[in-house]
């Protein structure tokens, strides 16, 4: 065995940190060699010194209340909860980042802090790579994000024209196996529409551009709107959809919870082949909880906490049953922005159960109970006259695969490539056409400022469709409802649009 006698001497003058000792009065009474290396002072020359010393001046009154704070209640701690905030002076007046551990301690009866400090240059040098490294890395993704989004919005242009087409040649052909390829032709293109919708929603929620709009929100409102919305999609599946909701308010974004729990719905429908679906909501005593149960296929348990994950599905069962793994990504970048949380359990066979947690501070006290209005969507009969349309749409190739569209489910339309010229063919006429027109138009006027200024001049309220390949957020800058006007996202659902201007054309005939 080596002889280690005087070592503790040694260590304490050369320890690898600077020790120094002070005592109530943050006078120094102990500084070790390590120190004189650290600082640039002889041990001698800071004793008796006030501990300020070893600090930038501009940091010393903050320091002596540090001090008196740390007296009250001393325990052998790290000093500064960021190490950013800790900078020590030399003798020669240059400063260095450092890192300085504290442990009272009493001897006869008086309080003591010994303090070990060390030059943190290097680790600081280290954390603030790291921190340009990930905020380069942050605004890269943000970048991707925003590239993203604006791609997938001008996609939406080309499908949309693509969609109307294929429409249309299927209007035409008779022949059987044409139209069998032109049914595959419109799944691909209903494919891509997913993909491009899930695409746009998450990149403009990652790129952090949207803003919240919050407004109170009645659960009870929106629970038999997604019902009325979802109801068709579960029966045609042959399961039964329940939704439920005590009469509690929200103050919330709407337009982002609806699309959350639509996701969630959707996905329970969607994934369950026999049995139902049931969505609830319920105070317990810290948070409100939407609860969306399935008797579907369930997920395994080692890939739940996958699925969140962007394009990832369990198996391919995903894209069987027309998904594109975007959904539950959408799902946790909205609750992660509406500050909610989410928790899925699952059986394999059995069905699975998600749980939406709200916290509390967002339920709004509801005083009165309000009973729903039931949500009226009459389907046009089939013996509806067709009105004139006037469409209004800048893209040339949107417009004219509009048109034909049109023309071939017997529309009488006019179409307008600007705003003046849909002006004029109003003015023109008797004013009973329903306007179809697209939202970002060429110029400063959108479609929907267009029909509101055609309303003023001509006194009438002009029915209208608007559409636009970003919805949520041409939902989000309108501030009152616009009265017979709908607003579809592009690329528009063929069906719908046909469905709307029928149901828009008979209103205007019944006043
Ligand atoms: P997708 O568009 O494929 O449905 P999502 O992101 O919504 O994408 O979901 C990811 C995967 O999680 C799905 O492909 C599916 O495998 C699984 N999944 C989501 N919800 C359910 C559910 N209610 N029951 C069973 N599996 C589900």
């Amino acid at each position: 065995m080596e002889n280690l006698a005087g070592i503790s001497d040694h260590l304490l003058r050369f320890s690898p940190d600077a020790l120094i000792v002070v005592d109530e009065k943050r006078r120094i009474l102990f500084a070790n060699d390590t120190a004189r290396v650290l600082f640039g002072y002889s041990p001698s020359s800071l004793i008796g010194q006030s501990l300020e010393i070893l600090l930038p001046e501009r940091l010393r009154t903050r320091h002596v209340e540090h001090v008196g704070a740390y007296l009250r209640a001393p325990n052998n701690r790290e000093m500064g909860a960021r190490i950013a905030d800790l900078t020590a002076r030399r003798a020669d007046g240059s400063e260095f980042p450092a890192g300085i551990r504290l442990a009272p301690f009493e001897l006869n009866g008086r309080s003591y802090i010994a303090a070990a400090i060390r030059d943190i240059t290097e680790s600081r040098q280290v954390y603030d790579s790291m921190l340009a490294a990930r905020e380069e890395a942050d605004r890269a993704n943000r970048a991707k994000s925003r590239f993203l989004a604006t791609a997938s919005h001008d996609l939406r242009q080309p499908l949309q024209a693509v969609r109307l087409l294929n429409a249309s040649i299927k209007k035409l052909v008779r022949d059987s196996e044409v139209g069998e390829l032109l049914e595959r032709q419109g799944d691909a293109i209903e494919n891509m529409a997913r993909l491009l919708n899930g695409l746009l929603d998450i990149s403009r929620l990652e790129s952090g551009t949207v803003e919240l709009k919050v407004s109170e929100v009645s659960l009870v409102k929106l629970f038999a709107e997604l019902k009325s919305d979802l109801e068709p999609v579960a029966r045609a599946r042959d399961i039964a959809l329940d939704c439920e909701s005590a009469d509690l308010a929200l103050a919330t974004d709407r337009v982002l919870l609806r699309q959350l729990l639509e996701n969630l719905l959707g996905n329970a429908i969607k994934y369950t082949d026999r049995g139902g679906v049931r969505m609830t909501a319920a105070m317990t005593t810290d948070a409100l909880v939407i609860e969306i149960v399935d008797t579907g296929i369930g997920i395994p348990a080692d890939k739940v906490t996958r699925i969140f994950d962007e394009y990832y599905q369990v198996d391919a069962h995903g894209a069987r049953r027309a998904g594109v793994g975007l959904g539950l990504a959408i799902v946790r970048e909205v609750a992660r922005l509406l500050g909610f949380s989410v928790k899925i359990d699952s059986t394999v066979g059995t069905g699975t159960r998600v749980q939406v947690f709200v916290p509390v501070q967002f339920v709004v006290e509801r005083p009165s109970p309000q009973t729903p209005r039931p949500i009226e969507r009459k389907a046009p009969s089939p013996s509806a006259v067709h009105p004139k349309v006037v469409l209004l749409e800048d893209n040339d190739p949107v417009r004219r695969a509009t048109e034909l569209f049109l023309r071939l489910e017997e529309f009488d339309v006019k179409s307008a490539a600007t705003a003046t010229e849909a002006e004029s063919l109003f003015t023109a006429s008797h004013g009973d056409e329903v306007l179809v027109a697209d939202y970002h138009l060429d110029g400063p006027r959108s479609g929907l400022d267009v029909l509101l200024d055609l309303r003023n001049s001509t006194g009438r309220i002009i029915p209208a469709v608007i559409m636009s390949g970003d919805l949520p957020a041409v939902m989000r800058t309108i501030k009152v409802p616009v009265e017979q006007c709908v607003f579809l996202g592009k690329p528009v659902d063929t069906q719908e649009l046909i469905k709307e201007i029928l149901k828009l054309g008979s209103i205007s005939q019944t006043r």
